[in-house]
């Protein structure tokens, strides 16, 4: 078996793996890069319309043999859980490549196809569930569910020719699936030749991170102090999240309100959780229709959508009749609705990854806020597990030797584990 990252041995972002045996070839996760080869934010829009050679040959493609024009090079494409950095470039796979994925990221990717600006081709697609093995030509693959700030996350074994590799996907402790982990690590399977972990936060510090119920408990405090409005920017798929927001919001009396597209989200996967929607009698919970997402939905045909939820839609003359009641989920784009609505001295959670913090957009829309008076205030905790964790999971694991990848810094991993550690680069073919 042959094993090759294409991308990902010395980055956070861009995740593609591929494996081949003697007749069949998958590919384990397409994701879009997050940063440049230089360290800047990626930014997908530059490219916009070019084509799939230029694309490879400026590197934001991975150059993988056959998976953009042959129909037959690639028997299959896994992916590991909806977050773009592992899915985000699929659009650009040749649309006869079946993809491999969980029920509610294929959802997910639907969503994304309504309410952002990307085409994910979501037709030849099969689902595999938790712990039951699926083949792909000579493989047998059993997905493992992780918690991660993703819903709908998983790890993988992937068997062939007599050989076991383990692929961690992204994944942590303490988040509100810390269930799956515990459950894992009593039911990790065994022999594992080669464990590809991820490494998010390997030199990063090893601090404990704070859980998701931490999280929960932090915004009630604020919430409960708060005079103002509260606004909270944080990531609409993160269902985590959303779950911890919106019982801190029970908890302290709040409204959530929260956008049509954020809305959407919670109630097609409350399909697959208990997730809060308001059509399903969960009555903290309002929907605003900012401006530029509803003339989206009407622009593309989805008016279906738009009216979905109109009993339970809020005005913003109702939210300034009583700010202080509410706390909106809030993005750059909605600047212009948030301009009618009167609000000084407020909170602005700001509830995703720091790093996010130097695009221009988000310094524009948090130095507007800064203006109005308002206090920013960040309460997040990582979507990966910390180092304590990353130890514990590779103890159970016990693999023979352990492959860096979804990391900045696979030297590290040496100094970490008792493991013989394989750093391999982009694009190595390793004879596994
Ligand atoms: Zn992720
Ligand atoms: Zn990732």
């Amino acid at each position: 078996m042959n094993l090759i990252i294409h991308r990902g041995t010395n980055e956070i972002g861009g995740t593609c793996i591929e494996l081949q045996s003697s007749s069949t070839r998958i590919l384990l996760d397409f994701g879009m890069p997050l940063v440049t080869p230089k360290g800047d934010g990626f930014d997908m829009k530059i490219h916009a319309g070019k084509s799939t050679d230029e694309l490879i040959s400026q590197g934001v493609l991975p150059n993988v043999q056959g998976a953009y024009s042959d129909p037959l090079a690639i028997d299959g494409v896994i992916i590991s859980h909806p977050h773009q950095d592992h899915f985000g470039l699929m659009q650009y796979l040749n649309k006869t490549i079946p993809i491999w994925l969980g029920k509610a990221t294929h959802k997910l990717l639907e969503i994304n196809n309504i309410f952002l600006s990307q085409q994910n081709h979501v037709n030849k697609t099969y689902f595999f569930e938790k712990s039951v093995p699926f083949t792909i030509g000579d493989f047998t693959i059993t997905p493992y569910w992780n918690d991660h700030l993703a819903f709908d996350s998983y790890s993988f074994l992937l068997e062939a020719e007599g050989k076991r590799l383990f692929y961690s996907g992204d994944f942590r402790s303490h988040g509100r699936k810390s269930r799956a982990y515990r459950w894992f690590l009593s039911n990790k399977p065994s022999d594992i030749d080669y464990l590809l972990l991820e490494g998010t936060t390997i030199g990063r510090g090893s601090s404990k991170f704070q859980t998701e119920a931490d999280i929960e408990n932090e915004l009630v405090e604020l919430f409960k102090k708060s005079q103002s409005i509260n606004y909270i920017y944080t990531s609409s798929q993160n269902l985590d999240r959303l779950v911890s927001i919106y019982r801190a919001c029970v908890r302290s009396g709040k409204i959530l309100v929260a956008d049509i597209y954020t809305t959407y989200v919670l109630d097609m996967l409350s399909e697959f959780a208990g997730f809060p929607t308001p059509l399903k009698g969960y009555d903290s919970i309002q929907v605003l229709y900012p401006y530029w997402l509803t003339k989206r939905l009407f622009d593309n045909g989805h008016k279906d959508i738009a009216y979905l939820f109109t009993k339970h839609k809020i005005s913003k003359d109702e939210i300034n009749k009583n700010p202080s009641k509410y706390v909106l989920i809030v993005r750059p784009s909605m600047k212009t609705d948030l301009k009618m609505i009167d609000a000084e001295n407020g909170n602005l959670v700001y509830s995703m990854w720091e790093g996010y913090k130097n695009q221009p957009q988000t310094k524009e829309f948090l130095d507007w806020l800064l203006d109005k008076n308002f206090t920013i205030h960040d309460i997040h905790t990582s979507g990966h597990a910390d180092v304590d964790t990353l130890k514990e999971y590779v103890d159970a694991i016990n693999p023979k030797a352990i492959i860096p990848i979804h990391t900045f810094n696979k030297s590290e991993y040496k100094n970490i584990f008792n493991q013989r550690v394989v750093e391999l680069d982009d694009n190595m073919i390793f004879h596994v």
